[in-house]
Order: C-alpha cells, then structure tokens, then sequence
C-alpha cells in the first residue's frame, strides 16, 4: 500500500506559503493546524485545517489542506 499521508508539519508549511488573502502579507501572529473535521475531509477533501491570523492586517483565516498538499478552500 503506498499511502502518503501528509504530515502536519508539511501542512504548517504549506499554511505558512498561503499569503493572507487580505492583505498578501506572509507574516502570521498565529498558526495552528489541526485535522479536519469528518464533514470537511469528507465533503471537500481536506485532511488539515489551518487557522491563521495575520500578524499585519489581523485577518482571521482557515485554509483547508488535502493529502496531496494542494490548498482546497481558504476563507
Ligand atoms: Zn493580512
């Protein structure tokens, strides 16, 4: 079985390479990844959620990550 789960770690990186969506800033007061909700993961592919607030413009955001690494929905 080749399963590539993608890691957390490679999640937060990929959250950190998303430019807030405001202000295009790439500076973050706040970071956190966590797994998808079952609604998420089933409904939109995503197996991480992060959550970010800009450190510039303090725009609060969530970004959903699929195994794949693509980014699936911000917002
Ligand atoms: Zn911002």
């Amino acid at each position: 079985m080749a399963e590539k789960k993608l890691t957390k770690e490679r999640a937060l990186l990929i959250a950190k390479a998303h430019a807030c969506a405001h202000c295009k800033e790439y500076t973050y007061r706040r970071l956190t990844v966590k797994v998808a909700p079952k609604a998420i993961a089933e409904e939109l592919n995503a197996v991480w959620v992060a959550t970010k607030i800009c450190g510039v413009c303090d725009y609060k955001e969530e970004i959903g990550i699929a195994e794949d690494g693509e980014v699936v929905f911000s917002g």
